[in-house]
């Protein structure tokens, strides 16, 4: 008897069940693909901040999900004897030019009004010797933005929960109330069902190169992510596709970005590909997450449209539907709440 079933082992679904079991609950969670089956199963995983510029409640809401990270999955690490990856090393941005400096003063500003004394955002003008040198020989690196090893933080995760009773099953019953996290196949079906674009996929590729950066702050480049992970690899990504025939499939787009991420920084020219890897991002139509009631499973909940950052957003989102359904507290941010996003 347990007094939740989660339906998905993503990032979502296993992030809910580690938050319930903390307030006591009994959890299973059910998926007949397995643990980080879908789009939490990857290889970038850059925990970046929006930038701390006109602050809205997504950006707060993202905040305070980057400052739960940064308590959980050392916790979650803890307790599997398993590393998630997770770091929070910083992240450097080039500044191009005037305008971009002007921009980064403005935002360094923001920054220490919205990330309170957390973090900072900082002009510096040193980078490591792989980072390739901007024209105003400057760049913005930020203490809030963190990384993890997704497919490794699916099995920490996976393997904590278990410790604490939680079992993962491939087909079983619902037993007790239902949350349904299951990603892009959820966008899908409710849509069918009401007639109405409630949300889809939309693929990324990324991969992961033989080098290794040591432990170094990833790079944000031309649209480019460039994570070094604690096992001695690094991360390159993504590309961002609407249209697409198979979403688990490589192809001649990731090595159009490959190709982009090796001439941008030179450093990474001969490092041999380690692993290709495509998925499909869960976008809601708003492209805000989805939070609280399900739209068309009675008495079950949602929580889904984690899209290009749903690894960041998981603890928050999770946070807040536990808050939701054991205590009433209604905390969702009205762009997030599922009827909001229905109606
Ligand atoms: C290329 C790429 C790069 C990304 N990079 C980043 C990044 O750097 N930082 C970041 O924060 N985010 C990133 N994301 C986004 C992030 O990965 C997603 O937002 C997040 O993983 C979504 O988690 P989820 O649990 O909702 O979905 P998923 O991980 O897709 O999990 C859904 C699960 O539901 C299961 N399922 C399906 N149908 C059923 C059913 N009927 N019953 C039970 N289970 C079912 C599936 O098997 C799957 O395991 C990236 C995504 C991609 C594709």
């Amino acid at each position: 008897m347990v007094d939740f079933t989660i339906r998905g082992a993503g990032i979502m679904g296993l992030m809910m069940a580690w938050t319930l079991i903390h307030r006591g609950q009994k959890v299973q969670i059910i998926d007949p693909h397995g643990v980080g089956a879908g789009a939490s199963g990857g290889v970038v995983g850059a925990l970046a901040p929006h930038m701390p510029e006109k602050w809205s409640a997504k950006k707060q809401f993202q905040f305070e999900s980057l400052l739960l990270s940064d308590q959980l999955w050392p916790e979650i690490d803890a307790v599997s004897g398993l590393t998630s990856g997770y770091g929070r090393v910083g992240r450097l941005m080039p500044i191009l030019n005037d305008r971009g400096l002007e921009l980064a003063q403005d935002r360094a500003a923001g920054a220490k009004e919205h990330w309170n004394d957390f973090a900072t955002w900082n002009i510096v003008e040193r980078a490591p010797d792989w980072v390739p040198p901007t024209p105003t020989g400057r760049w913005v690196y930020d203490t809030l933005s963190a990384r993890i090893n997704p497919a490794a933080a699916c099995a920490s995760i996976a393997r904590a929960l278990a410790s604490k009773g939680c079992e993962i099953h491939s087909n079983a019953p619902d037993c007790g109330r239902v949350i349904w996290a299951t990603g892009v196949h959820d966008l899908v079906r409710i849509s069918d069902h009401l007639g109405v674009f409630f949300g889809a996929g939309e693929k990324g590729q990324g991969a992961v190169l033989d080098i290794n950066l040591g432990i170094a702050p990833q790079l944000y480049i031309d649209n480019i992510h460039v994570v070094p992970h604690v096992n001695g690899t690094t991360a390159i990504g993504s590309t961002t596709e609407r249209f697409y025939e198979d979403g688990a499939q490589t192809d001649h787009l990731l090595e159009d970005l490959l190709e982009r991420a090796r001439t941008l920084i030179p450093a990474l020219r001969d490092a041999p590909v380690l692993t290709r890897w495509a998925n499909e991002r869960p976008r809601s139509h708003s492209r805000a997450p989805i939070i609280g009631y399900h739209p068309i499973e009675p008495d079950a909940y949602i929580l889904n449209g984690g899209f290009k950052i749903g690894l960041a957003m998981a603890p928050k989102m999770a946070k807040c539907l536990a808050d939701f359904i054991l205590t009433g507290a209604d905390t969702i941010p009205d762009d997030f709440n599922s009827e909001q996003v229905i109606s």
